[in-house]
């Protein structure tokens, strides 16, 4: 059976406790490789390589780094199929989604931060008379990336590809329930002669793994993505030590449709935006808000829609919806309906996991794949599931859910749905229906959400700022905001003498 190694000092390497933990494929249920268990010592591993890598990188010109990291992006391009596929293995989702989002956008983040760093400028203030103040920006040293698994490399990259492109040296750990393509990435990094130590890898548990890299003294800063609780304890352990924070946290976003909007458009996004990844994105928008003379026609033509989304082997191309990540999840995801009815809901379609276990799992698309032969399904399958009648302000309307499941709520004014959309803890994203420009700009104005869409959702623009308000996050990443996070500011004032 596969074994993924860590990634310490441009080498692929065991764990110290020579311990591995197993990595599912959700589609059958089954494992198919082993990760490695590892714990502080192979973090401080990881650290020591960084820091003797990071004199170097640290110097080196933003255009020689820009073309390190170039070097990997035409390996991530050449090998854009079979990284599809390997995501799609791992993580359940389709190889259709994997191949034209998380891939792609992996990608992306590299070619944006790799060139980016090479537009950066910083500041100087002229104290007339007495002074010239320059400000410079220097690359923290080593760092950590945290990430989490329901967009895998996406994600992952995200974050190292600042970082990297500020001049920092990164420890990253990947989720332990996704790690198959950072490790791949990781192969692609000894390929391409990345300089040895300047990225490091570290597989397993995120108490164990994730903790100590979080509570490692000469990591400067942590970038992290995931939920909300273990962001908590981030931000604990990582204040006394005054590290810098990025948190990208949990959401319960709110999909708000007024009844001048475009319709077919907002149906199809909706559709999307509810269920894409098993409704496993962050930025899913998980409670549907309907203008009331909407209500109706909308319930009807969502369901139907949904109703229509094939749910089935994660590597066919007709699939809309393949499998949740894990057997907990399932359960997570399952419990939440249960409670939906409990507090009287109504369910409109779905609620229930799905028995595929009489179709097999295909892999002739790429028979080189990890796992070893065709199985059947007997992995962890969800119906799409709509739920109405339930208050706003209960438990299911409140707490993050983190699967396919949307509720369906009418209101009449623009004040009523400003307080059902603003009234859970969350703040990550929002998005806004309507053809009304002056109505599309006041909830824009008093949602609280880092980021609202307008008649569209997931229109990203790496540019712009991206994170959460309140339990959401803290700080932005995106644009110079992540580049600005993995350095430090430091003034010098340089005295003139008339
Ligand atoms: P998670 O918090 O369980 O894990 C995320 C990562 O943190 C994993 O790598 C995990 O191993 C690690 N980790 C766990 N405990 C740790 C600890 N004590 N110290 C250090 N690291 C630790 O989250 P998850 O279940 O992998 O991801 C789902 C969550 O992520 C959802 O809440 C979702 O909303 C959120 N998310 C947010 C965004 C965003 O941009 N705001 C994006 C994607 C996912």
């Amino acid at each position: 059976m596969l074994k993924i190694e860590n990634y310490i000092g441009g080498s692929l390497v065991a764990p110290v406790s020579e311990n591995y933990l197993d990595n599912f494929n959700p589609a059958c249920g089954e494992v198919y490789s082993l990760i490695p268990d590892s714990d502080e010592r192979d973090v401080a591993r990881a650290v020591e390589a960084a820091k003797k890598a990071f004199p170097v990188w640290s110097k080196m010109s933003a255009d020689v780094r820009h073309d390190h990291l170039m070097k990997i992006v035409a390996l991530i391009e050449r090998d854009l199929d079979s990284l599809a596929t390997a995501e799609s293995i791992d993580n359940g989702k389709p190889k259709t989604l994997a191949k034209a989002v998380d891939i792609p956008r992996a990608i992306a983040n590299f070619k944006f931060y790799a060139t980016a760093a090479m537009h950066t400028a910083s500041e100087a203030f002229e104290t007339v008379g007495q002074a010239i103040n320059y400000t410079l920006r220097q690359p923290l040293g080593v760092v950590g990336c945290i990430s989490p698994w329901n967009l895998p490399l996406y994600l992952f990259t995200w974050k190292i590809a600042p970082a990297l492109a500020s001049g920092c040296c990164v420890v990253a750990k990947p989720s332990e329930i996704t790690p198959m393509t950072a490790y791949l990435l990781s192969k692609l990094c000894i390929e391409a002669e990345f300089p040895a130590g300047v990225l490091n890898i570290v597989h397993g548990l995120g108490a164990k793994a994730g903790g100590a890299l979080v509570t490692h003294k000469d990591v400067k800063a942590i970038s992290f993505t995931g939920g909300t609780k273990t962001g908590e304890w981030i931000a604990r352990e990582a204040a006394p030590r005054f590290k810098k924070l990025s948190l990208e946290l949990g959401g319960k976003n709110p999909n708000i449709i007024f009844a001048d909007c475009d319709y077919e458009t907002m149906l199809e996004t909706t559709v999307r935006s509810s269920f894409s990844n098993q409704g496993q994105i962050c930025l899913c928008g998980s409670r549907i808000f309907i203008e009331r003379p909407l209500y109706e026609k909308f319930k009807k033509d969502f369901v139907e829609r949904v109703s229509q989304l094939k749910i089935g082997d994660p590597l066919d191309k007709t699939t809309n919806i393949g499998a949740v990540v894990s057997r907990e999840h399932l359960e997570k995801v399952l419990s939440y309906i249960e409670l939906a009815k409990a507090e009287g809901g109504t369910i409109l379609l779905g609620g229930k996991s799905v028995d595929l276990s009489n179709e097999t799992y295909s892999l002739k698309e790429n028979p080189k794949s990890a796992h070893p032969n065709p199985k059947s399904l007997t992995g962890w399958f969800i119906e799409p599931t709509i739920i109405e009648n339930l208050a706003f302000d209960c438990r299911t309307n409140q707490e993050e859910i983190f699967g396919a499941v949307v509720t369906l709520q009418p209101f009449d004014t623009e004040e009523e749905v400003l307080v059902y959309a603003n009234s859970v803890e969350y703040g990550l994203s929002s998005t806004v229906w309507t053809e009304n420009l002056s109505r599309a700009h006041r909830i824009a104005e008093r949602i609280e959400s880092g980021i609202v869409w307008i008649n569209c959702w997931l229109l990203r623009d790496l540019r712009t700022p991206f994170g959460g308000m309140k339990q959401s996050g803290v700080g932005r990443e995106g644009g110079f905001e992540a580049l600005k996070f993995f350095t430090e500011e430091k003034n010098v004032c340089v005295r003139i003498f008339p």
